[in-house]
């Protein structure tokens, strides 16, 4: 028995040994490769106090962002308190560490809070344990050393707007730390979360000179970063890659049947295949596209009422301006490597300069004022500079010159200017830490994941309008557009003579993306039919706010399709859309009504058919105010999707209204109703 132990132990042995290579590219790949890897720094501990005093910090910027919105602001802010006070700052995100010894790190050392609000009022998914943290701590005055002040970013549509924000000073409070400032809330409905950020942090910046004497010095750039140029493109250099599971030197990518390994998350997405995609509009100037993808074969789930998340790469148009613009060449090849150990690179490297910009950065988004702060210190000479000031200190010389000429980075430089091609002065490593990353776009998910188990559909509306501003005539959504792109390749539509705004690589780093795929994962939602068919639903989804609720009508339908004698309640659907060219899967509902009988009914409007009224489905729902309130009244489920702008303040109003008058109420009583429906669940918005 021994001899067999032995010989056993001996041939483990001898195969870690000659397979000792692939092993350590693993580990390699387990331990550096993937910036979401749980260990806090690279020391591998998450001890906040410890992590923090091993690398001599003096101030702690905290983020808890759901879709990175809140980490590059948090980013920003820590880089600034660098460069302006000289302060050692360490960035990181809460889900990496562990909190217990936070009111030890040493008084001197303030921290500041940056987290999003997600679905009703919640810590992003991966701020739970933070929020557990947070509420002991309350419980037993655990944070009495600490000075914290807080940026929220959320969206004053939402009931709980920046609900996570409120929650965390609250606790903060209530843990007995000294909260220093307001609370920031940056609004995303409003558009003005950059400058609501702006305005915040002057006030805390304000603050802190006094709390910490801090002498303020003249802005400049200091790399988080070393730069390392490269010769040749191996196998371990990203061409734009999502993750670095995908690069041929990883092993984690496929396996031996050329399968895409998992699991797959917002770290790590799943390069999948459009299957389909159709153009639903019938006119000529607008586009919206179904598009369906087939996620078979990567053990991906999702559940009727989910976000899908696509990853999308620059239009070859803008990346080009954009290299011209700095004067960058494409092909340079690049490493990174973090100057302290708690810092860590925002994408895989090393990586070309043409992958970092066409991948990586989003170049052409609107333009943050502080950005052109920044760039003072590169303006390419003194009439430049002085106008560089000029706008970064005036916000309303700011937003009527840059932010409603709708121009990217490109096109403001180029118009500062006048039109020549001379920015060659900012350095390439300024331009890949401040540019913000290019993050994925969200839709919700327009397929039943009862009857489509493995392809979801989605439905987007492609963004695209004339500019008379900007260098490249268009303004173009990026993900939308690449959508766009895909769906007339997929029709065999010959791209060159389909007049299109921009184009892009389809292929994508080393063909990842040929056969029409793009990366992408699914997020979690809370927008979920109430699990008894019986219980009455009404939905209100005006344009592409529709899709979550062909889902519903899609789950339904199945149930009828496949189950005896379902009963279900009253499902309302009330649609709204410009004329009868974009009224979204026209074709359908009529199939879906049959199936569901009386149980299911559409509510249609229009608001651009020449010579008739403007009908909008805040108008519908008043005129079927008696209908909605016997629904209510039976316990109806109301579900809120689209734009986030005006349709859903006012059909909040509506509904509020319909409530007061039918219980013969005060308009305040019924918002109080509408409040307690929010929270329970019986009133959902799944808004943008
Ligand atoms: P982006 O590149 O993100 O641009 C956004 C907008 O800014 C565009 O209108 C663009 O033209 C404009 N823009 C670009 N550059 C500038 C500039 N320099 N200055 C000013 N404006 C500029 N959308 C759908 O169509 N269907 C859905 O089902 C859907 N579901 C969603 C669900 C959730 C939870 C969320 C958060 C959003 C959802 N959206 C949906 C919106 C979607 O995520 C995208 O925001 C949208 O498709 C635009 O993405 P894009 O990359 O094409 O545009």
């Amino acid at each position: 028995k021994t001899d067999i132990i032995v010989l056993g132990v001996l041939v483990v042995c001898v195969l870690l040994y000659t397979k000792r290579e692939t092993i350590k590219a693993i580990i390699a790949d387990i331990i550096g490769g993937d910036d979401s890897d749980i260990s806090a720094d690279s020391s591998g501990s998450r001890d906040i106090a410890q992590v923090l005093s091993q690398n001599n910090k003096n101030y702690l910027v905290l983020f808890a962002s759901q879709t990175g919105t809140a980490e590059d602001y948090a980013k920003k802010f820590a880089k600034e308190l660098t460069s302006k006070y000289q302060l050692n700052v360490m960035c990181v995100d809460v889900e990496n560490y562990d909190f217990e010894t936070l009111n030890d790190i040493p008084s001197k050392c303030m921290v500041s809070l940056f987290i999003s609000t997600y679905g009703e009022g919640d810590f992003p998914d991966g701020a739970v344990k933070f929020e557990d943290f947070l509420s002991e701590a309350a419980d037993s005055n655990g944070l009495a050393n600490i000075s914290i002040s807080t940026f929220g970013l959320g969206n004053s549509t939402y009931e709980f707007f920046n609900g996570a924000g409120k929650k965390a000073v609250e606790h903060m409070t209530n843990a007995g730390a000294t909260i220093v400032g307001d609370l920031g809330c940056g609004d995303d409905a409003a558009g003005t979360t950059d400058e609501d950020y702006m305005a915040w942090k002057e006030r805390i910046f304000e603050e802190l000179k006094e709390k910490l004497q801090l002498d303020e010095h003249d802005e400049s750039f200091e790399s988080s970063f070393k730069y390392e140029p490269l010769e040749s493109i191996t196998d371990d250099v990203s061409l734009g890659e999502p993750s670095f599971q995908y690069l041929p030197a990883s092993k984690l990518s496929f396996n031996d049947a050329g399968i895409q390994l998992g699991p797959f998350d917002a770290s790590h997405p799943y390069v999948a295949p459009f299957v389909k995609s159709v153009e639903l509009f019938k006119s000529d100037d607008r586009n919206c596209i179904h598009s369906e993808i087939d996620i078979s074969g990567s053990n991906m789930k999702y559940t009727t009422g989910d976000h899908l998340g696509i990853w999308p790469s620059n239009a070859n148009e803008k990346v080009d301006q954009f290299l011209k613009v700095f004067g960058l060449n494409g092909k340079n090849i690049f490493n990174l490597t973090p100057k302290d150990a708690t810092v860590k690179v925002p994408f895989p490297v090393p990586t070309t300069i043409d992958s970092a910009v066409r991948h990586y950065l989003e170049i052409t988004g609107p333009i943050a004022r502080q950005l052109f702060a920044q760039l003072v210190e590169f303006a390419p000479n003194e009439e430049i500079k002085k106008k560089l000031t000029v706008l970064s200190q005036d916000k309303d010389l700011f937003a009527k010159e840059i932010t409603s000429k709708k121009f990217n980075l490109a096109d403001a430089l180029l118009y500062l200017s006048n039109g020549e091609y001379i920015w060659t002065s900012v350095p390439w490593e300024f331009l890949l830490e401040n540019v913000s990353p290019l993050l994925p776009r969200y839709y919700s998910i327009s397929s039943s994941s009862l009857s489509e188990k493995q392809t979801i559909h989605i439905t987007s509306v492609v963004e695209n309008s004339p500019n008379e501003h900007a260098e490249i005539g268009n303004t173009i959504g990026v993900a939308t557009n690449l959508i766009r792109n895909i769906q007339l390749a997929q029709n065999k539509v010959d791209i060159a003579s389909s007049n299109l705004p921009v184009t892009y690589d389809l292929s994508g780093p080393r063909d990842l993306f040929s056969g029409f795929k793009l990366p992408m994962h699914v997020r979690r939602s809370t927008f979920r039919l109430p699990t008894n068919p019986s219980t009455p639903v009404i939905m209100i989804g005006p344009g592409t706010g529709v899709a979550p609720f062909r889902g519903f009508i899609r789950d339904r339908v199945h149930m009828v399709d496949t189950q005896e004698n379902v009963k279900f309640g009253k499902h309302m659907l009330f649609y709204g859309s410009r004329n009868t060219d974009d009224y979204l899967y026209q074709e359908e509902w009529p199939e879906y009504a049959k199936k569901l009988d009386t149980s299911f009914e559409m509510i249609t409007c229009h608001s651009r058919i020449p010579g008739q009224k403007k009908v909008y489905v805040q108008d519908m729902l008043s005129e079927r105010a008696a209908d909605i309130s016997t629904l209510i009244n039976d316990g109806a489920f109301i579900y809120v999707c689209g734009d986030a702008g005006r349709m859903a303040k006012d059909v909040n109003s509506v509904i509020t209204n319909i409530i007061s008058s039918n219980k013969g109420i005060s308009t305040e009583d019924a918002a109080e109703i509408v409040k307690m429906l929010k929270t329970s669940g019986r009133y959902q918005e799944d808004i943008w």
